[in-house]
C-alpha cells in the first residue's frame, strides 16, 4: 500500500524527501511540462492518467492508500480530477494548498480574473511589460503587440510576441536580482498569477519598492468539497495521523 503525490511544485519535492526519510513506499507523478526535472528520492512517473476516470483506474491497480494533490495552484484541471478519483475509489485524499499572496502597503497591484483580462489591462499604449506567468499562456500577449515583453519562464514558450525577449530561469529568486531585472529592462509593469510561496515573492517586493505595477491574475476557485492543508508539514501530519487506517509502512 503506498502514496501518489501529485507534484510539479516545491511542495510536492519537498514532501517527497519527506516521506522518503520516514522510509515510506510513495510515487511521485508529474505531468511532463518540464523537460529536466529535477532528481527525486522516489520514484517518479511521468505524464497525464487520462482524466478522472484514468486516475481513478491508477489509484485502484497501483493500490494506492493516500492521494496528495501538491500541484499548483492554478493546475485547476488536475485538482478536480484527482478530487472525482479520490470520490469514486473511496482513497483518502489531501490537497495542500499554499497561501495566496496578499496585497500590502505600496503595493500597485491590479487584480484580474484570467490572462485575457491581464492582456486587456495592459492598455492601448505601448509599455514595456515583464511577463512571468509560465509558457503556456501568453496567446493573449501575441493578440496585443503593441507591448515590449521580457518573458521568464522554466522552458521556453513555443511561441512569442513579435516585440519580446525570453529569459529562461527557475527560482528561488532573490529581492536585489529582481530589482536589478526590473531596472536593467526599464520595466514598467508586471503580469503575474497569484501563485503564492516564498520562491517567487521577490519580484512583487521588489515592484513595491521601486513604484511599478502589477497585474495580479486570481486563481482559480478550488472545487467544492476539496480537503486542503496550506503547508508541507501540514500534510505531513494528516498521513502521519492516517498512517495506521492506511497500512503505509
Ligand atoms: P492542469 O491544467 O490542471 O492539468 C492538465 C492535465 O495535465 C491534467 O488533466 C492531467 O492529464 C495532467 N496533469 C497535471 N498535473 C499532473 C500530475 N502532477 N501528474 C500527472 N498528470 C498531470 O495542469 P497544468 O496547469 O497544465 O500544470 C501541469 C503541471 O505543472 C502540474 O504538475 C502543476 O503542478 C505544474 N505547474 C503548473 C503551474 C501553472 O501555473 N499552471 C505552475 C507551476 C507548476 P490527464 O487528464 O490526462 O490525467
Amino acid at each position: 500500500m503506498k502514496i501518489l503525490i501529485l507534484g510539479g511544485t516545491a511542495e510536492a519535492s519537498d514532501l517527497a524527501r519527506r516521506v522518503s526519510e520516514l522510509g515510506w513506499d510513495a510515487t511521485l507523478s508529474l505531468a511532463g511540462r518540464t523537460r529536466a526535472p529535477a532528481p527525486q528520492p522516489i520514484p517518479v512517473r511521468i505524464g497525464g492518467f487520462g482524466g478522472a476516470s484514468g486516475l481513478a483506474a491508477h489509484l485502484r491497480q497501483q493500490r494506492i492508500a493516500a492521494l496528495v494533490d501538491a500541484t499548483h495552484p492554478f493546475a485547476a484541471r488536475i485538482t478536480e480530477n484527482a478530487l472525482e478519483a479520490a470520490r469514486q475509489t473511496g482513497t483518502p485524499s489531501i490537497a495542500i494548498v499554499r497561501p495566496p499572496w496578499r496585497r500590502q502597503d505600496g503595493d500597485r497591484w491590479h487584480p484580474v480574473p484570467d490572462m485575457a483580462a491581464a492582456a486587456d489591462a495592459l492598455g492601448a499604449a505601448p509599455r514595456r511589460v515583464l511577463l512571468t506567468i509560465g509558457q503556456q499562456e501568453l496567446a493573449p500577449f501575441i493578440r496585443a503587440p503593441q507591448h515590449e515583453y521580457l518573458i521568464r519562464s522554466v522552458e521556453p514558450p513555443e511561441s512569442l510576441p513579435q516585440n519580446a525577449k525570453f529569459i529562461a530561469a527557475r527560482g528561488p529568486f532573490a529581492e536585489a536580482d529582481e530589482r536589478a531585472l526590473l531596472l536593467d529592462h526599464a520595466i514598467e509593469v508586471i503580469v503575474t498569477k497569484n501563485s503564492g510561496g516564498a520562491a517567487t515573492e521577490a519580484k512583487l517586493t521588489a515592484a513595491r519598492t521601486l513604484g511599478i505595477e502589477v497585474v495580479m491574475v486570481d486563481r482559480p476557485a478550488l472545487p467544492a468539497g476539496l480537503e486542503a492543508v496550506r503547508t508541507v508539514p501540514a500534510a505531513l501530519g494528516w498521513l502521519m495521523f492516517h498512517a495506521g487506517t492506511f497500512r503505509l509502512e
